[in-house]
């Protein structure tokens, strides 16, 4: 388990000097990547992003990217829903990505952040008649949460933002409000994660992951339509899980209680990967222990995203 005051391992400034940004058009010291403070999309969050893990894998000495294309569909798609259109097609972008990974030449894994954002420096709420533009960072990462023994989360008090009010399916950097809320108010009550339901009182997700339940040997997903990010780690999961362990998946919405009564719980995404929960508000899941279904799917997940296990090699990139 992380403890309270032992912050995720993220690069700070004084680590960036050596590393690169695409920013306006080109790649430049990403100290040097900086915006204006009239930036529409600083001033309203109307901006879009992504987090994309790249892993290191010492034998091959190469670095896989993982899902590029997955990620930067998804981008246009958030960057759609706010009127932005960038001129760099999906394939386009992951090829910057790469170029970018390889100035930065790290040997260990990397975490980049692609962000599409309202360009244009005036005043005034509303999505048209503004400029877009990308830009690409990536810096050195290591875990964001426990991936192992097991996390305690809480039932945020906190409600995930609908989707008629800001939609959980576009990746909006303002709506990470709602997350941010949840996260610090888990945090600071003791507990590693928020798990955060919908208005009317459904199981959404947490912070930043996806969450999945196993009851029965079955294995369960809120739908896409209980104000979720369409996780891309969540479809593959859900892959693994019925082609190769050929456990049942089911997507439905899941109540607050059916977790307390859950055989397993887990979280998963690009940043969090595969994080077993083994209490929520203060009820052992499980017995305390990350279960059998969690567990082989999540060794599944870790041999796959650094390019152990040729079934799934078509998920990565290679970097070098
Ligand atoms: N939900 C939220 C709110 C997230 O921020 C993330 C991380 N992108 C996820 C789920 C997991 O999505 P993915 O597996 O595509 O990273």
């Amino acid at each position: 388990m992380l403890k309270q005051d032992q912050e995720p391992r993220t690069a700070s400034v004084e680590k960036t000097t050596e590393l690169w940004a695409f920013f306006r058009g080109e790649f430049v010291p990403l100290r040097d990547a900086n915006i204006n403070v009239m930036t529409h999309g600083f001033n309203y969050g109307t901006a879009v992003f992504e987090g994309i893990r790249a892993y290191w894998n010492a034998d091959e000495e190469q670095l896989f990217a993982l899902e590029l294309l997955p990620h930067f569909e998804r981008i246009r798609a958030s960057a759609r829903l706010l009127m932005m259109e960038i001129r760099q097609s999906p394939e386009e972008l992951a090829e910057i990505a790469c170029e970018l990974l390889r100035r930065d030449g790290l040997r260990e894994d990397v975490y980049l952040r692609p962000i599409i954002y309202k360009s244009s420096e005036t005043i005034g709420v509303r999505l048209h008649n503004l400029d877009a533009d990308v830009t690409i960072f990536g810096v050195p990462f290591g875990q964001y949460i426990d991936t192992e023994g097991g996390i305690r989360a809480q039932v945020s008090t906190w409600r995930r933002t609908d989707d008629n009010a800001i939609p959980a399916r576009g990746k909006i950097t303002g709506a990470y409000v709602n997350g941010a809320l949840a996260k610090s108010e888990a945090q600071l009550n003791g507990f590693d994660e928020a798990i955060v339901l919908t208005a009317d009182g459904h199981v959404s997700e947490g912070s930043a992951e996806n969450l999945f339940i196993v009851k029965g040997g079955v294995l369960v997903t809120p739908p896409v339509t209980d104000n979720i990010l369409e996780g891309i780690t969540r479809r593959r999961l859900m892959e693994i899980a019925r082609e190769e362990l050929g456990v049942e998946v089911v997507e439905r919405s899941i109540d607050r209680t059916e977790l307390y009564g859950a055989d397993e719980v887990f979280l998963c995404g690009t940043g969090a990967q595969m994080s077993p929960v083994i209490e929520i508000d203060r009820r052992s899941i499980g017995g305390g222990r990350p279960g059998p279904v969690t567990k082989a799917l999540s060794r599944i997940y870790f041999d796959a995203v650094r390019g152990r296990l040729p079934a799934y090699r078509s998920w990565l990139t290679p970097v070098y």
